[in-house]
């Protein structure tokens, strides 16, 4: 039974009625897809096979139930659920090659060919200008559009794919799925409407039959072609009512030559009005003039060592390759060469911070650390506990540490930051902690307060802020220390007076921890002996935040906390010059966060419960939906939200309002009034995301949820599992979208940030999900970051260059470390 779509069919309906668990079938449905393709024979193009091919590499068992109920309707669907008639056997009858009308056409066009052009004169970064067809029909903008302004932007201006013309096929010899290319006459072509969707349709044939073609919602199709017209379509080739059918196909002019002289025709990106055929002959004629020229950047003994094309050869190829194998091979010397400027960046990086040598060895004693543990309210996790151990670990040597340490929100790491500063400090050195925004930087210090002042754990009624009290710093006394640990605030919003008090404090070295934002950064900050450097939220500053707190005083051990799960393949690339420790637990005791998905007609019901928890003591956050076009327009949103909560829904309750307009001294202040409970809901938009802590806030109200990336949506989640009292989210949304709709169900049954991330990852790419100005990550015209594989053969690479030839100084290393440095130059993280 396995080889019948029949059989097929009974097991998805199983799996469908057994909630997508994945117990339809003995062995997993993976397991049985694959044998049911093997012994149905069908093809890696049959739409069943498309449907495997799309799962990512856990397969159907790696899915969330959700997804899974798309895979299985999916597969139903092209199972052809009640049409049993449409057998697999049927669909990849056709074995036998056609005989292809290919090669006559060749040689009357050949016939035709013209003599080549003359060599154009100039070099690579001559203006495109230099071939006369550039300047033709207005192309100028049009190329200047697409980001091609120079020769050299043509050569690397490569293709998306290929269409494949040995593949031309008579009408009669084409097979329904896979992109198929045909040369035949338009019969005749009208533009029509397919329910609400218009169209343009043709019938088109030569001496083998007919078929009739549609482009979907393109009914403008219809205006380019003419009846008797000759044209190439290439593409996939569907069914109606048991009739074959091409769809969307692309049109090929048939003035391009390329198509009849070459296999593989090369399709670019294009901008509007850019004809395929423009961008190829240019392409061509930058090939025939300047490939030559362009340098080989690669060392023999590395394209050797790795089997690659050499660069003038990659760069002819990849335009017109004889095969997809050749092409392919192309790409891969391509990419490898820029994985490898990003590696040797990357490591070269590492090596300096770590050979700059001479960090501080910092110890803290084993009574005084256990004085430490021991003092706290709780008892460190697992996680923590070895965390504390490598960081410890690290700083105890010369070599400085560049350490990432990763765990998701309220896993507990500033347990791990307060013992690493506390080394210092024992040391006789000092510590700086930066976090992203100056409520987080306050809450440091506060958490220092109770942790280092055990017995103490509240601050006096209106906190210890230094700017308040008018002091430049407080001390504490922690029993297990010799000495009491001197803490100072430094922020932005600080009285000019009392900024400039704690910055002389730190430069003679009065302050032992100093708390602060990027106004620790500036110029103007120097520290007496700096033994580490803490950076809370890393994923808000780029690289060279990280390296300008480095150069405060000789070289610092470094430690970098982050809440954003870091994919294999970033730890690599943007992450490679640190090293990783994860905290996987969360501190026991603390529920996950009840979430659910809220559809409009059960809004009323969400804001009735977020009442009854304000009802029952409890205080409650809402955020209004992201408006990404400027914070001046969420800003004003936020303004109306929230005065309409407070007049219409919460009359009777005390209401705060949050956003990033406000002056810092402003957000203080209503945060400060949320925590001490004077508030018991807090309208706010998306600057409430990092790290701010108010246990007794039980409840969560995200409006819009739908704008937000899942990770960030989590971090949400997170204000309200900050203690055992059960935490609850609601995610609010408008949306019709089911991909929408199913991420925010993804929300509900995932608790993982870990996870979460991932599936963020998968669905929007890195560069999204990272932004690729936040992450620092430079932009790849053809590596993948998702290639770990290629990924870790370059770092190897790079590691070999690297021990021998350090500053890469070679003669053969020149034009390498030109490009290592044109790239990392050009990445100017973003600080937000
Ligand atoms: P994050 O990793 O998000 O920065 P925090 O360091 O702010 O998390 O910790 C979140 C909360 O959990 C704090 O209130 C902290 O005191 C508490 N906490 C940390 N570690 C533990 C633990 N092992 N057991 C119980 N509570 C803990
Ligand atoms: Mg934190």
């Amino acid at each position: 039974m396995t080889g019948s779509l029949d059989g097929l069919r009974k097991v998805l309906a199983l799996e469908r009625e057994r909630r997508f668990s994945d117990s339809a079938v003995v062995g997993g449905l993976d397991a049985f897809l694959l044998n049911f393709a093997r012994e149905a024979g069908i093809s890696t193009s049959h739409p069943v096979s498309r449907v495997m091919q799309s799962l990512p590499p856990g397969g159907y068992r790696a899915l969330h139930p959700i997804q899974r109920e798309r895979v299985v309707n999916e597969l139903l669907r092209v199972a052809g659920n009640g049409a049993p008639h449409l057998t697999v056997v049927e669909i990849t009858a056709d074995e036998e090659e056609p005989e292809a009308p290919r090669k006559a056409v060749t040689t009357t066009q050949a016939a035709q060919r013209k003599t080549p052009p003359p060599k154009a004169v100039g070099n690579l970064d001559s203006p495109v200008s230099v071939f006369p067809l550039a300047k033709a029909r207005g192309n100028l903008p049009k190329l200047e559009r697409a980001g091609i302004r120079t020769v050299r932007d043509l050569l690397f201006h490569f293709p998306k794919r290929y269409h494949d013309y040995s593949e031309v096929r008579p009408i009669a010899g084409l097979t329904y799925g896979d992109e198929q290319t045909v040369i035949a006459h338009v019969q005749s072509v009208k533009q029509v409407a397919l329910g609400r969707r218009r169209a343009a349709e043709a019938i088109i044939g030569d001496e083998t039959g007919t078929i009739r073609v549609l482009w979907f919602g393109q009914p403008w199709v219809a205006q380019r072609l003419r009846s008797g017209m000759k044209v190439a379509l290439s593409g996939k080739i569907g069914a109606f009512r048991n009739r074959m059918q091409m769809e969307n196909p692309e049109i090929e002019s048939l003035d391009d030559e390329s198509i009849f002289t070459r296999r593989f025709v090369p399709v670019y990106r294009s901008t509007e009005g850019l004809a395929q055929v423009t961008i190829r002959n240019l392409v061509k004629a930058a090939i025939d003039s300047f490939a030559d020229r362009v340098l080989e950047t690669l060392p023999e003994a590395v394209l050797d060592f790795n089997d690659l094309m050499e660069a003038p050869v990659a760069i002819r190829k990849i335009h017109s390759p004889d095969s997809l194998e050749e092409a392919d091979a192309a790409r891969r010397r391509l990419a490898f060469e820029e994985l490898l400027w990003i590696e040797l960046g990357v490591v070269r990086r590492r090596r300096e911070w770590q050979d700059s040598g001479g960090a501080p060895v910092l110890d803290l004693s084993p009574e005084a650390l256990e004085g430490y543990v021991e003092s706290l309210p709780f008892a460190l996790t697992a996680s923590q506990r070895r965390a504390i151990d490598e960081v410890l670990a690290d700083m105890g040597d010369s070599t400085p540490m560049t350490r990432l340490l990763e765990g998701d929100v309220g896993s507990g790491k500033t347990v791990v930051a307060a013992a690493a500063l506390l080394a210092t400090v024992a040391s006789g050195k000092q510590g700086a902690i930066m976090a992203p925004t100056e409520i987080l930087a306050e809450q440091h210090l506060r958490t220092f307060t109770s942790i280092l002042n055990p017995g103490d754990a509240a601050p006096a009624e209106d906190g210890p802020w230094f700017q308040e009290s008018g002091e430049g710093f407080i001390v504490m006394r922690p029993p297990y220390m010799s000495e009491p640990v001197r803490v100072a605030l430094l922020t932005g919003s600080l009285k000019a007076s009392a900024k400039a008090a704690v910055q002389e404090a730190i430069a003679r070295g009065e302050v032992d921890i100093a708390v602060g934002t990027h106004a620790l950064l500036q110029e103007s900050v120097s520290f007496k002996a700096l033994g580490v450097a803490v950076i809370d939220e890393q994923h808000r500053f780029g690289v060279e935040q990280r390296s300008a707190l480095r150069e405060k005083g000789g070289s610092p051990h470094v430690l970098v906390m982050t809440a954003t799960p870091i994919p294999r393949t970033l730890a690599l690339t943007v992450y490679g010059d640190l090293d990783i420790t994860v905290l996987r637990e969360m501190p026991p005791g603390r529920p996950p966060v009840k979430t659910f998905f809220v559809p409009p007609r059960r809004r009323e019901e969400a804001f009735r419960f977020a009442r009854t928890k304000v009802d029952e003591r409890r205080q409650a956050y809402i955020i209004c939906p992201l408006v990404e076009e400027s914070e001046a327009i969420e800003a004003k949103a936020a303004v109306q939200e929230y005065e309409r909560l407070k007049h219409e829904e919460f009359p009777d309750l005390r209401l705060g309002l949050l956003h990033g307009r406000m002056s810092s001294g402003e957000k203080e202040a209503t945060m400060r009034a949320f925590r001490d409970h004077e508030l018991d809901i807090l309208v706010s938009t998306s600057v409430v995301e990092v790290g701010v802590d108010v246990p007794n806030a039980t409840v969560i109200l995200i409006e819009g949820a739908d704008r937000f990336g899942l990770s960030q949506l989590h971090q949400f989640r997170g204000r309200v599992r900050r203690s055992e009292e059960q935490g609850y989210c609601f995610l609010l949304s408008e949306t019709q979208s089911e991909d929408a709709m199913e991420r925010l169900m993804i929300m509900e049954t995932m608790e993982s940030g870990f996870d979460l991330a991932e599936e963020d990852l998968r669905i929007r790419g890195p560069g999204e999900y990272f932004g690729t100005r936040q992450s620092g990550l430079p932009d790849l015209k053809v590596a993948s970051l998702t290639d770990v594989e290629m990924i870790e053969e370059t770092r190897r690479e790079a590691t070999r260059i690297l021990d021998e030839d350090p500053e890469l100084e070679a003669p053969e290393h020149i034009t390498l470390r030109a490009n290592v440095n044109r790239i990392w130059d050009r990445v100017t993280p973003d600080v937000s």
